[in-house]
């Protein structure tokens, strides 16, 4: 490991809020540099502005007016005398014009350079430039497609297919489609969906792969024509094809399987030159133990923390120096991986009105701790979850030396963290750490559908609601002690029962 005396700069902003803020600000203050917080009108009393050592008001609470206003950023940065910046995750982390617009002024972006967003953002240009590098693609078409060929291509392919919009991200508007009358259904809802959402219409087709399981390798660039790799996570609990729980290493994989998934995304990963942090995502199909490269997340990730935990290496750290120039501070052959980690993204969603999300103040906060218990934190008790931006208050990283000690951990975690004011998610989390498929490893992204995990909540709920008013309390202590039912957790998400 390489030991620098000098931080690698004197100050750096940060463009973001919530807990990617206040993650990456304690990185770079404990390697002695000065951070700059933004916030917007509705984060006056934010907990990443009151962290970091000065904060710099950008505009409204709309985003457009703030985190994703570039001309306010760069201002705040000229203001503060800040050399170098963090975008995070989100907002203006993957935008090329942002991380051009800041080389023309002079200041360092903490991520990959321009050409390498540029390649690696636009989905159909990065299926066809790693299809040409040699690296398994999910098959699919390699341009838009419109509703006259769709069938014919989706019968080539096999149903059922994925309908994806070319200019997309975050799981929105894709469209799963088994027949063809579904098909011309899923075409038109997709690209009017894409069109509204990302101002752009064009839509492609993908195999679906139903058993198929997420895994992600994280990846580093050191600038000066290195890539490394930190192992893989798994990130198969999804809703809505969106992270819930992640964890690494994959329970999927056997060591031949790791060793074979790590030299794709290397090849890959070289094959674009890439540099900085980024994630090359993976589908799995454990049918004929095959890789596709999904897509390439060319920022950090939320779910970070458990490569971190079972590599030791400080990822945004590296960020910072490989921004620098100063390379990576270790070897390939130095990255061990040692023992489980496992991340739960606690949100302000309310379980019984389909995860809508649910701002508000949070009336009464408490954290999980104890040993290898991390939070990842935006918030503290009193403060408000803004209404504007994304509801996640807190990631809850585990870590064991077993999966099994990892999940106990975290499932007790969860159970501690208390939170009022706001419904939570936590119910789900915990029913996903304690369900049986997810308990042995052996799970795909439909878990929640496959294991009925939302409709057994909902059963939960209606078997409380039932309950006579002045038995409540007793039944439902007996109800605990018999199935485990977590009734804490639910009266805390739904506290009118
Ligand atoms: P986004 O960029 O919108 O997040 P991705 O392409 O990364 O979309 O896919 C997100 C999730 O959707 C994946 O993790 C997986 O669960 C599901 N998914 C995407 N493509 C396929 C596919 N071809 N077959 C099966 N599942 C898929």
């Amino acid at each position: 490991m390489k030991v620098h005396v000098e931080p690698p700069f004197r100050k750096i902003l940060i463009a973001n809020r919530g807990e990617i803020a206040v993650r990456v600000a304690r990185s770079a203050k404990a390697l002695g540099i000065t951070t700059v917080a933004v916030y917007s009108s509705a984060d006056e009393k934010s907990l990443h502005a009151m962290i970091a050592d000065e904060s710099v008001w950008i505009g409204g609470a709309d985003p457009e007016e703030s985190y994703l206003n570039i001309d306010a950023i760069i201002y705040a940065t000229k203001k503060t005398g800040a050399e170098a910046v963090h975008p995070g995750y989100g907002f203006l982390s993957q935008r090329a014009d942002f991380a051009e617009r800041l080389r023309e002024e002079g200041v360092v972006f903490i991520g990959p350079p321009p050409n390498v967003q540029r390649l690696v953002g636009d989905k159909l240009g990065a299926r066809r430039f790693f299809a040409n590098a040699g690296v398994p693609v999910v098959p699919g078409t390699y341009s838009a497609v419109n509703s006259r060929d769709a069938i014919s291509v989706a019968e080539e392919l096999g149903f059922p297919v994925i309908v994806k919009p070319a200019g997309g991200g975050g799981g929105i508007g894709m469209k799963i489609a088994s027949n063809e009358e579904e098909l011309t259904k899923s075409l038109k809802e997709a690209s009017e969906l894409a069109g509204k959402t990302f101002g752009k219409f064009e839509v492609y087709l993908e195999k679906y792969l139903p058993k198929a399981r997420h895994i992600e390798v994280q990846i580093l660039g050191d600038g000066k024509g290195k890539v490394f790799h930190l192992f893989e996570r798994e990130c198969s609990v999804q809703r809505r094809f969106q992270k819930l729980i992640e964890e690494a290493p994959s329970p999927a994989l056997s060591p031949e399987l790791r060793e074979h998934l790590l030299s794709i995304a290397l090849k890959a990963a070289d094959a674009c030159r890439y540099v900085n942090a980024g994630t090359f995502e993976f589908l799995f199909d454990p049918s004929n133990a095959n890789f596709y490269l999904l897509e390439v997340n060319s920022r950090i990730q939320v779910e970070h923390p458990v490569t971190e935990m079972i590599t030791g290496v400080d990822i945004v750290r590296e960020q910072i120096y490989i921004a620098a120039g100063e390379g990576v501070s270790f070897k390939q052959e130095d990255i061990k991986m040692r023992g489980s980690a496992i991340e739960a993204r606690v949100y302000a969603e309310d379980p019984s009105n389909n995860f809508a999300p649910s701002p508000g103040k949070l009336t009464v906060y408490r954290e999980p701790s104890g040993p290898w218990i991390r939070v990842d934190s935006g918030y503290y008790e009193g403060a408000e979850v803004p209404f504007y931006y994304d509801p996640l208050i807190m990631k809850v990283t585990s870590w064991g030396i077993t999966r099994e000690e990892a999940r106990r951990r975290l499932a007790l975690a969860i159970e501690e963290t208390m939170i009022e004011g706001v419904s939570t998610n936590m119910v789900l989390l915990h029913a996903v750490l304690n369900n049986r498929a997810f308990v042995s490893g052996n799970y795909s992204t439909r878990i929640l559908e496959e294991e009925k995990i939302l409709e057994n909540l909902q059963r939960h709920s209606m078997q409380r609601l039932r309950l006579p008013k002045k038995e409540k309390a007793e039944k439902v202590v007996s109800v605990r002690r018999a199935e485990g039912e977590i009734w804490r957790l639910a009266s805390r998400i739904r506290p009118h029962l």
